[in-house]
């Protein structure tokens, strides 16, 4: 399949037919998504180094940082590959821990995410995809910016008529009722998410004005980071990057995303492959959240561990000539 790059003038809902050609946004349009997607994270390192001192400290860099990773990998881990899309299996209190993770990120109660991830996946890039940023946009310039602006944050406070998730994406799942248990708690999560950094930096630093500080670094300012970085993966990877594997859709593999968003930015790989527990699919494609995932694997914390076949990968492979034989199953 050849990819075409003419500017995209796209009005009414994307083909999601087998042959679907893959539009890619203009070089301008790419930069522009890439500077607001880079003015947010650095105006945070700027205050950072301005705040030094007074205002942050390693204990506080330390819990921002962890605390990053920990319920970014709860959103990756436990609310995307875990319950979404049930790419492994893993024991009860597991489920439970990844599931609180998830839930301090405060993208929302499990089985909201989960539904509306849902039907992401069912609808992507049509004109009952949650967060497309290529459904309905008008052509030009200002037109792709609105598309991307409803992808990364519009799509939750203005939703697109019909595009919220109903009861019914996540019927499995509500069966179940440590699940049922995780998201009526959602607030409480959040909170302990705040509460615990604020403890940890009262305990190292002796001080009030430290606990005061570890809440902000490590719970508000997290919280901020780990929106923004999942959101780009809603709104970047559906526009900035390239297709490895056929997906009917315009996911992209991102680079900067595959690391910064612990794994999920190879998108395009992801929604080729929606159930497999690795998306960085190629050696070098780093993915912590599969590393993690692996890991659990080794010491009997992770089971029935889904990935693609090589048959399956070479079938909606982009390349003019797989690497691998074709061969009939
Ligand atoms: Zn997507
Ligand atoms: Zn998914």
């Amino acid at each position: 399949m050849t990819q075409i790059s003419t500017v995209p003038t796209i009005s009414t809902a994307l083909p999601v037919e087998a042959g679907h050609v893959p539009h890619m946004a203009p070089l301008s349009v790419r930069i522009m998504y890439g500077f607001f997607i880079a003015v947010p994270l650095l105006g945070l390192v700027a205050s950072i180094i301005l705040l030094w001192g007074p205002g942050i400290d390693w204990i506080h860099l330390a819990l921002l940082g962890v605390g990053y990773i920990l319920t970014g990998l709860g959103i990756t881990i436990g609310y995307h590959r875990l319950f979404t899309h049930k790419a492994f299996a893993t024991p009860r209190w597991m489920m439970l821990f990844w599931g609180v993770l998830g839930s301090m990120a405060a993208e929302g109660p499990l089985l909201t995410w989960v539904g509306v991830h849902r039907k992401h996946h069912q609808h992507s890039d049509d004109e009952l995809d949650p967060h497309s940023p290529n459904f309905g946009r008008s052509a030009g310039l200002l037109g792709v910016l609105r598309g991307w602006l409803h992808a990364h944050v519009g799509w939750i406070v203005m939703a697109r008529p019909n595009s919220g998730a109903s009861a019914r994406y996540t019927a499995d799942l509500r069966r179940d009722p440590l699940i049922r248990f995780v998201d009526r708690y959602w607030w409480l999560w959040i909170a302990l998410g705040l509460l615990l950094p604020g403890l940890i930096a009262w305990a190292v630093t002796g001080t009030v004005w430290g606990g005061v500080l570890g809440v902000l670094w490590g719970g508000l300012v997290r919280i901020l980071v780990v929106h923004h970085i999942t959101w780009s993966v809603n709104s970047a990877c559906h526009l900035w990057g390239f297709q490895s594997y056929r997906s009917h859709d315009e996911s992209r593999n991102n680079p900067v995303f595959g690391v910064l968003a612990l794994g999920e930015g190879w998108h395009n790989n992801h929604h080729a492959f929606p159930t497999s527990a690795r998306h960085g699919l190629a050696w070098w494609q780093f993915d912590l959240s599969w590393l993690v995932i692996r890991a659990m694997q080794a010491v009997g914390l992770a089971h029935q561990v889904r990935l693609p076949t090589a048959e399956r990968m070479a079938a909606l492979s982009t390349a003019e000539e797989p690497t691998a034989p074709r061969t009939s199953p």
